[in-house]
């Protein structure tokens, strides 16, 4: 059976296990599901785990091939600036979309709220003294430099990590190819290794799923659902918002195409993203969309459709505001607008560190909730809390993300000079 069928299974399987505990108030059965929460607290601990390697390591070796991307010239530039504003665009959706539907309340009751809350916030603490830790703005700029970065790792300083990890390897690209190469290689080594152990830590995935939901559900009831589905809901607009409104804008300026028929040509592309949730999967068939349906050149596509599904991410990047954004409201309470600012940053930032797999975006949430939500709040509870809907929106933001590279090989393509002359003459009209 696939993963994706398991963690779909286990999901429908703790909602309906968590409210018969819940609703017929089956006591046992909720000590039972609380038990067993340990279980999924344990594996979001695992993926905790892999975040500061992975992400030090995959921002080192993208960084390091950047330098020689924009020595490659004008196509590098280009592309890697369309990439981060387009993202932080994507991000900027998001944390509209959250401030208009997801402030106060995301739909559930104070009640719940306060147990929730309860559950997650250190005793004794209020979410007034939460609020009075939050960082200024000009405090968070500076604190980006960390002045220790072994003590920046220990504490999860997000920021810093990231800042430091692309100064470093920025500074490698700079250096001969005898000295730089060996610790490129051992930076690679370290990301795949990365990988494989996310690959293994996520076929426990239904489990925790299963344990996760079937524990909040039989404690909150029907109404921590309600919030989920307000929230999956919030991502799922925000995506469709940024397709309709960035990218549309952007190949119908940009790339000069008609972009409702551009995005009928990709359409199986964006179906076999859905259902794969991999950008890296996707990749052949981006390629020989682009290339044979949009008639971009194999010059522009085979540059920028990889590095694309490395480091673009925007329904990644959306995602995780939102999330940021919800899990902060149910644990925490609204986010100061300095707080936004470094989701904004951080967000751009980690989904270049995000890889093009399954379930990446989630491992990476953890780089934005441990930024952007005060420092006592355990950013293991926010992915507690979100990670059974995980899966769905994962397909969704992985969809998005590939029609991203896609529009940007088409502005890049047309930038180029290239006519695009496939989509012009095979289209119809609309
Ligand atoms: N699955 C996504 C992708 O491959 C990454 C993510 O989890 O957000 O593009």
């Amino acid at each position: 059976m696939q993963l994706y069928t398991k963690i779909m299974i286990a999901l429908i399987l703790g909602v309906a296990v968590g409210l018969v505990a819940n609703l017929l108030d089956f006591g046992w059965l909720v000590a039972f599901l609380v038990g067993i929460r340990q279980f999924g607290d344990a594996w979001i601990d695992l993926i905790t785990m892999v975040v500061i390697p992975l992400v030090v390591a995959s921002l080192i070796v993208g960084t390091a091939s950047l330098g020689d991307i924009t020595k490659v010239g004008r196509i590098g530039g280009k592309t890697v600036a369309y990439y981060l504003v387009t993202t932080a665009v994507a991000v900027t959706i998001g944390l509209v979309l959250s401030n208009i539907f997801l402030r106060g309340d995301a739909g559930m009751s104070a009640e719940a709220l306060e147990g929730l809350r309860g559950q997650y916030l250190a005793e004794g603490q209020s979410r007034v003294e939460l609020a009075e830790q939050a960082p200024g703005l000009v405090e968070v700029l500076r604190g980006i430099i960390p002045r220790n970065f072994v003590q920046a790792l220990a504490n999860f300083d997000m920021l810093s990590i990231l800042f430091f990890s692309i100064f470093f390897g920025a500074a490698l690209s700079g250096v001969t190819a005898a000295k730089r190469d060996p610790v490129l290689g051992f930076f690679e080594g370290v990301n795949q290794a990365a990988m494989i152990m996310i690959h293994w830590i996520m076929t426990l995935a239904p489990y925790a799923v299963f344990a996760l939901i079937g524990a909040v559900i039989a404690e909150f009831g029907a109404e921590v659902l309600g919030g989920l589905l307000v929230y999956s809901l919030v991502v799922v607009l925000g995506l469709t918002l940024h397709m309709l409104i960035t990218y549309t804008a952007a190949l119908r300026f940009l790339a000069k195409l008609n972009p409702f028929q551009f995005l009928r040509k990709i359409r199986a592309v964006q179906l076999v993203a859905f259902s794969t949730s991999s950008s890296n999967a996707t990749l052949p068939l981006t390629i020989e969309t682009a290339e044979e349906e949009i008639g971009i050149s194999n010059e522009v596509s085979s540059f920028v459709l990889p590095l694309g599904a490395t480091i673009n991410m925007d329904g990644t990047a959306l995602y995780q505001a939102v999330a940021t954004m919800f899990i902060a409201t149910v644990l925490v309470g609204d986010l100061s607008l300095t707080a936004q600012f470094t989701i904004v940053l951080t967000a751009t930032l980690a989904s270049i560190g995000a890889a093009g797999v399954p379930s990446a975006g989630i491992i990476i949430l953890i780089v934005v909730l441990e930024q952007a939500l005060p420092a006592t709040v355990d950013p293991a509870a926010g992915i507690a809390l979100i990670l059974g809907v995980d899966r769905i929106l994962d397909m969704c933001r992985t969809s998005l993300n590939v029609t991203g590279d896609l529009t940007a090989a088409a502005v890049v393509a047309r930038s180029e000079g290239e006519t695009l002359t496939r989509q012009e003459a095979a289209g119809a009209p609309t």
